[in-house]
């Protein structure tokens, strides 16, 4: 990805569970639990339940990466991350993860080294955004903590561990589940150089999200795991530059860089931004009480970019080059 940072934008908000929520732990429990809530130390060395930023990027993507699949669904315009070209199953056709497909390609070419450029633009629009094998994405997730003065409250359910592979439940094996049926936590997430068409995606998650539709954590098909959240602040920083409209890094980057990353038009609109903050190099702009309006032409570009975009197409013939 460039070098210099142009832009990125933040957003701070609460997760509520609505339904019990597991998040597994990889630990041994002394209290006899199967499966407990994963635990960190915080404040004072109390041992706190928390959501891992990993988690929630795994959800977020996923999410993410379904509402791509609804946009277009021939061809598909995005990866499944795990699947190895040449074993795809049925269904999965021309689905081959972004990042196997270039370790594939750098292999058979004897390359060290994707260039930044080539990653990025051939990557399908979920890689482009939260990374894949061979560069580190856009997006971060910090781990979610309680809120202060929140105690949180737990529930032991009875559960049949469910096979992992056939679904089906394993002979005779009984769980039992530590559920956090109360609690708030807070998190951060965080985009760096960003086209305009990823706020958009990101702003579509997180009103799903609002809304209740996301599920995280385990038992997701048992009724686990459905959260609220709620957006406490979102921000949008441009570094070294004024903006008065929202943009993206194809706005501010040059036409060079613009045609090698494969950078998206901003086809969707314009909207406003309020005045920015001066901090440093950053111009910050608090859009908090407006998102959804001022990122609308961000969620049509979203729209534009899906139904135009080259993948698999591109990637299969760059991967074919010698
Ligand atoms: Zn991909």
């Amino acid at each position: 990805m460039l070098k210099r940072l142009l832009n990125s934008a933040k957003i701070e908000f609460t997760i509520s569970p609505v339904d019990p929520l597991l998040i597994k732990s990889g630990q041994a429990t002394v209290g006899g639990v199967d499966m407990s809530f994963v635990r960190t130390r915080r404040n004072n060395g109390r041992n706190e339940p928390f959501i891992p930023g990993s988690s929630l990027k795994g959800v977020i993507r996923s999410y993410a990466e379904k509402i791509c699949r609804t946009l277009k669904t021939e061809p598909v315009p995005v990866c499944l991350p795990y699947v190895t070209p040449g074993k795809e199953g049925q269904g999965e056709q021309g689905q081959a993860s972004c990042g196997l497909r270039f370790e594939e390609y750098k292999k058979g070419n004897g390359i060290k080294d994707l260039s930044s450029r080539d990653a990025y633009s051939y990557s399908c629009p979920a890689c482009r955004t939260f990374g894949s094998h061979v560069f580190t994405g856009r997006f971060k997730s910090a781990d979610a903590y309680l809120l202060s003065g929140v105690n949180p409250s737990f529930e032991i359910r009875d559960g049949v561990a469910i096979d992992r592979i056939t679904g089906g439940a394993a002979s005779g094996a009984k769980y039992d589940l530590e559920v956090l049926v109360k609690g708030d936590f807070s998190t951060t997430i965080e985009i760096h150089n960003f086209e305009r068409w990823q706020l958009g995606l990101i702003a579509l998650v997180l009103r799903d999200m609002e809304d209740e539709l996301i599920r995280i954590g385990s038992g997701t098909s048992r009724g686990l795991g459905r959260i609220k959240a709620t957006i406490s602040s979102f921000t949008v920083s441009y570094f070294g530059s004024q903006q008065s409209t929202l943009t993206g890094i194809s706005g501010q980057c040059t036409d060079q860089e613009k045609s090698d990353y494969g950078f998206a038009n901003e086809t969707g609109g314009n909207s406003t931004l309020t005045k920015s903050v001066q901090k440093g190099l950053r111009f910050e702009h608090d859009i908090t009480a407006n998102w959804k309006d001022v990122l609308a032409p961000a969620v049509n570009d979203l729209t534009d970019y899906i139904a135009s975009v080259q993948w698999p197409a591109g990637i299969t013939d760059y991967t074919r080059r010698r």
